[in-house]
């Protein structure tokens, strides 16, 4: 249930009582308090409110941040999708999205679905200078938080050798979730020094070469893809290199029995895309496919193997914090998400921040293995 102050503060802001009510029933909608700043955010989306946006005591309202639009054919995808037109072609990060805001004086970032997360919050003046929301209190920086020391991922982009960073993609405006041009994004990082992804240029179709070389040259490098955005942030399209799909399926792997078919199908059928398109033969091929088949198949025999001699599955994290406390709420955060997850170890780094180990349980993924390896028959 939805208090009565946020109930007329939502209607003020024009939800009709109806799918309010209907909201409330199904759960999709949900009160929280962060240090003493209390919100709603939306689990499900309702009339302009996307899932995920956060709406706060003083009125200030975060749209959910939109799904972008995915390209399996890159040719193809490219035309369809931008018609001639022009866009620029940034790195896709390989991290996790965050909404960066100021409200009632505090800087706050939100995840995806719209909490704001303790440890993001605390660290978040690490990598980005306040005076930007002096000057523009009305806007949202979004970004990639990415790194091997991440509280939501088991690995970060290969530049990223330790700890975690920033990495600017959007910027809204609060209420209407509308993006500023990218090139006055790209101006702004520049003058505030917020740290962005990289921008390899303005492309159109005629250049479909260099972007599969680009792709080529990414995939490499053990990067994630490409993100292609017109100058007006209005059409905008996701292009994931073969490394990074053959990557997910590795890592999903040893967690198997806990994520759904879809997880797997997705990214080998967007493999099989690259693969076709690019006409990719001999050699080549072959090297695909044995990869694909390691990435399927190893981790999971492993994860078999630690059940049947006994162990649980289960994945470690670390994360840098200045106080341990932000450990604690982070426990308290993931434990709301449904997760299982406690703290292994606390370590003092001596400079002023911590070091947590997290161990993150596999419950289901446990059960199941181990009753499959005990003879269940099905
Ligand atoms: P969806 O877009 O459908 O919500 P998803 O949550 O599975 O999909 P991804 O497939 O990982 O997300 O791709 C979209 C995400 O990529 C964005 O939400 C954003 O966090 C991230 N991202 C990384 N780099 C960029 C970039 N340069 N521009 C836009 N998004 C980026």
């Amino acid at each position: 249930m939805v208090s009565s102050g946020f109930r007329n503060l939502l209607l003020k802001l024009g939800l009709p009582e109806g799918r309010l009510e209907v909201l409330e029933g199904k759960g999709g909608i949900e009160e929280d308090t962060f240090e003493g700043i209390r919100y709603v955010r939306f689990r499900d989306s309702a009339r302009g409110f996307r899932r995920g946006t956060a709406v706060f005591e003083d009125g200030t309202v975060v749209l959910g941040f939109p799904h972008i639009k995915r390209i399996v054919q890159l040719k193809n995808g490219v035309k369809r999708i931008f018609k001639g037109k022009p866009f620029y072609v940034e790195e896709k990060v390989d991290g996790y999205n965050v909404r960066v805001v100021k409200v009632k004086g505090r800087i706050l970032a939100l995840t995806r679905g719209g909490f704001v997360c303790p440890f993001t919050t605390e660290r978040i003046l690490d990598f980005i200078n306040e005076e930007f929301f002096r000057d523009y209190p009305n806007l949202v920086l979004v970004g990639e938080m990415a790194g091997p020391e991440s509280p939501y991922l088991v690995e970060g982009p290969p530049y990223v050798k330790e700890d975690i960073q920033f990495f600017l993609f959007d910027i809204q405006e609060k209420g209407t979730g509308r993006s500023i041009p990218a090139e006055e994004r790209y101006k702004l990082a520049e003058e505030y020094g917020i740290p962005q992804v990289e921008v390899f240029g303005l492309y159109d179709r005629s250049r479909i070469d260099e972007l599969r070389e680009l792709v080529d040259k990414l995939s490499e490098e053990k990067r994630e893809g490409v993100v292609m955005k017109t100058p007006d942030m209005k059409r905008i399209a996701k292009y994931v290199t073969p490394y990074a799909n053959i990557n997910d399926i590795r890592i999903g792997s040893r967690i198997f029995f806990d994520l759904p078919g879809g997880y797997f199908m997705g990214r080998i059928s967007r493999l099989a895309f690259h693969i076709a398109e690019r006409r990719i033969r001999g050699e080549d091929f072959e090297n695909y496919a044995k990869a694909l088949g390691e990435a399927l198949l190893k981790p999971l025999v492993e994860s078999i193997e630690e059940v049947s001699q006994g162990h649980d599955v289960e994945e470690t994290f670390r994360v840098r914090v200045k106080n341990v406390s932000t450990a604690h709420r982070m426990v308290n955060h993931f434990e709301r998400l449904g997760l299982k997850i406690h703290i292994e170890d606390i370590e003092d780094l001596g400079n002023g921040y911590w070091r947590i180990t997290f161990k993150r349980l596999y419950p289901d993924a446990t059960r199941e293995i181990r009753e499959l390896w005990n003879g269940l028959a099905f």
